[in-house]
């Protein structure tokens, strides 16, 4: 029996500038900030959670913004996942190509993806985004310019790029309870926990892509859903036992997590629904102060010392 992961979780990116990111996401995407913290791997740089009014599991974009900290440029390529599609209304897409061609960013219409308009765009650290237009029920967050009408309701898929489908393949679906949901040329889509936004996987199986580098403007890892820790434990076990390596449980403050990389090169990682970002501070103040991990409280003089100066509202 495979396990049942619930979709997709959060997806997390190796941005450019933080001050960059958090203007492109905030006053163009209309995104809310629901979490400002560091990289519990590294404190010298911000993490930054990007969602809706509470961050739900599937509305979750998040980023390192590590210009100026030697880390080169990345390069998309097979092993990553090279694409993070949002989900808007039907009929939205002239709202935001319009809009962001007001903020200089250039966009592209692309022929509809399984029955559903597409619309790309480069963030400012080169990251590919796309719009969606998909039905989608969930409450977007308003409170920024964007109207419901237009406003981004989460996550709709992303997409990753392997050189040889099968054996990921077998994992999606053999052991992360993935489907099988459409199939056009090298695009194959995978659903995990229903059928619509928020909870699909696409992959485009390339023999000739170039492996993909690590690093500025790349996806980092995509997370998944899972719905309790015992079930994270089980999944662990049996992942180990596939001779699949997989991190020891982590705990991220906002959910508990395990890593591996799929057999096709993308590092994915496995997270709880819970606590949620409103452990540590109020639903309606989430993402205004930093927020550290208990463990690092008594570093945080110099952590703030570290870190850029950013303003937003
Ligand atoms: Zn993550």
């Amino acid at each position: 029996m495979p396990h049942q992961l619930l979709g997709l979780h959060h997806v997390t990116a190796t941005a450019g500038d933080a001050q960059a990111d958090l203007d492109f996401c905030l006053e163009t995407l209309g995104l809310r900030l629901v979490k400002k913290t560091v990289n519990f791997d590294n404190h010298g740089v911000y993490h930054f959670y990007y969602g809706t009014e509470r961050g739900a599991p599937g509305t979750i974009w998040t980023t390192f913004p590590y210009k100026g900290r030697g880390v080169r440029v990345g390069q998309k390529g097979a092993g990553q996942v090279i694409a993070t599609a949002f989900s808007v209304p039907a009929g939205a897409l002239d709202f935001w190509q319009a809009r962001l061609a007001d903020t200089g960013v250039a966009t592209r219409r692309d022929t509809a993806r399984f029955g559903d308009d597409v619309l790309r765009f480069d963030d400012p650290s080169g990251l590919w985004f796309e719009l969606i237009a998909a039905d989608d029920s969930r409450a977007p967050w308003t409170g920024r310019d964007v109207s419901a009408a237009h406003a981004i309701r989460g996550l709709h898929s992303v997409t990753l790029s392997v050189r040889a489908l099968d054996a990921t393949h077998d994992l999606m679906t053999g052991v992360l309870g993935f489907t099988v949901t459409a199939e056009a040329g090298n695009r194959t889509r995978f659903t995990a926990g229903g059928p619509g936004p928020g909870h699909v996987v696409d992959i485009l199986e390339d023999p000739a892509a170039e492996p993909a580098v690590n690093g500025l403007g790349t996806v980092h890892h995509v997370a998944l859903a899972i719905g309790s820790p015992e079930e994270q434990v089980a999944l662990r076990e049996d992942l180990l036992a596939r001779g699949i390596a997989v991190t020891e449980i982590r705990d991220r403050s906002y959910f508990q997590s395990i890593y591996f990389r799929v057999p096709g090169g993308v590092l994915f990682e496995v997270a709880t629904v819970q606590p949620g970002f409103t452990v540590d501070e109020d639903l309606a103040t989430l993402g205004q102060a930093l927020k550290l991990p208990s463990w690092e409280e008594h570093l945080r003089p110099s952590i703030e010392a570290g870190l850029e100066p950013i303003v937003y509202r």
